[in-house]
């Protein structure tokens, strides 16, 4: 057993604490406030290599692990929860293209993804089916030598700001093993798009995108036709112990706060961190947030030791964002009237990581998995 980063990524994990403090935190807020991305906030990601974790050297990326992927999320989450978003989808799509493309798709698509000159999203939920994505719809059907790709992509993170998207879509019969994989310029007069009014998250956004015939040419294809869906759950394997880390830092950066404000505030003549009812609450959520955090990091050292990780996934992906939300939660409260306010970033990172109690699949489905691993397949179908 050994509990430590190496000296190499525990200097990178401190190289980014001071980024997120000093460049990210200024701008979570009002980032928040304006509603739209900074394009500079790409630009400040991609100069520390945050955009291009998982993609080879090659290729212009970091090749990290996914442990470090997960420190980084961790970390960046801290000074601004959006901006991890940068990591995890950027890992999800380099990781579905660096094992399903070719070279040559490969040496095209991953270059401007590492170096922050194009936003990649993820489309696969469609308005009537996200858990249920195997049914997806939308159609993707030969035309000439290519696909023409017709339907409706809906709740894409980044969908108003993303130029390249990897896109599912259905070309053959029922099913997953119908479902292929498209790498699709976006900026195109057949797409359009419509944002929707978020709770949280407002900076990176959620959006429809419509696809009305648009034409792709026969190489946008990834990987095998049918092999789509597969692809893309075997992409999220690990990424949801990315997404644990994420929220994770963002409920250790409020205990830690709290903690500080605990000291600081007095109450009936003493802090009020000596009144068991404020200690105990916070001593529980850090419990909490150490055995969440295991769990992430063990389910990343699974998958960089090409050990079957699926169980700790799920897991990091059921119970980190909800733990965070509760512990960011406790810790609004024992602010008191100055966490109720907007001057405070504690209700905004609330509101931030409840997406992701849903994004990438809600708890429900995670249990599913857990079950389905424990019981085997014919229990939990
Ligand atoms: C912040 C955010 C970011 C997102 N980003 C993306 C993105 O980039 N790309 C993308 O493609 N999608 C994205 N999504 C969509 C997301 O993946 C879906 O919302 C999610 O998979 C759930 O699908 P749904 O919303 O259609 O809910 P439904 O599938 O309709 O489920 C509704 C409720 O029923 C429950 N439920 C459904 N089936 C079962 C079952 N078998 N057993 C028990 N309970 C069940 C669910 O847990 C949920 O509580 C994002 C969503 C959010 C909120």
């Amino acid at each position: 057993m050994d509990f430590t980063f190496t000296d190499d990524e525990d200097a990178y994990r401190h190289e980014l604490r001071r980024f997120a403090t000093k460049v990210l935190a200024p701008h979570y807020q009002s980032d928040d406030k304006a509603a739209k991305l900074r394009p500079q906030l790409v630009a400040d990601l991609a100069s520390m290599g945050l955009t291009g974790l998982r993609i080879p050297e090659r290729h212009g990326g970091q090749e990290a692990s996914a442990v470090v992927a997960g420190m980084a999320a961790e970390e960046v989450a801290r000074g601004d929860f959006n901006a991890s978003y940068f990591i995890i989808v950027n890992a999800l799509v380099s990781d579905i293209l660096t094992r399903n493309a070719t070279e040559e798709q490969q040496a095209a698509w991953l270059p401007p993804i590492a170096s922050g000159e194009v936003v990649p999203a993820f489309c696969i939920t469609e308005p009537g089916h996200g858990t249920d994505a195997a049914k997806l719809e939308m159609k993707a059907e030969p035309d000439g030598d290519g696909w023409r790709l017709t339907g409706e992509k809906t709740s894409i993170t980044l969908g108003m700001s993303a130029d390249v998207a990897l896109v599912l879509a259905r070309t053959g019969g029922p099913g997953a093993r119908g479902v292929s994989a498209f790498w699709v310029e976006l900026d195109d007069a057949y797409v359009s798009r419509a944002t929707f009014d978020d709770l949280g998250s407002r900076a990176i956004g959620r959006a429809s995108l419509h696809f009305d015939g648009l034409p792709v040419p026969k190489d946008a294809l990834v990987g095998g036709e049918g092999q789509g869906f597969v692809s893309v759950m075997q992409g999220f394997d690990y990424s949801r112990a990315i997404i644990g880390l994420a929220c994770l830092g963002a409920a250790q950066v409020s205990l830690d706060e709290a903690l500080q404000w605990s000291r600081d505030r007095e109450a009936f003549g003493s802090p009020i961190g000596t009144f068991q009812g404020v200690a105990f609450p916070l001593a529980e959520q850090a419990t909490y947030l150490c055995g969440a955090r295991h769990i992430c990091y063990e389910a990343l050292w699974r998958k960089d030791n090409d050990v079957e990780h699926s169980t700790e996934a799920a897991m990091a992906k059921f119970w980190a964002p909800k733990l965070a939300a509760e512990t960011i939660h406790q810790c609004l409260l024992t602010f008191g009237h100055l966490g109720y306010s907007s001057e405070s970033p504690v209700g905004q990172r609330l509101r931030d990581v409840i997406g992701l109690e849903i994004g990438d699949g809600t708890a429900q489905v995670s249990k599913l998995v857990i079950a389905r691993n424990l019981l085997g397949r014919a229990y939990a179908p």
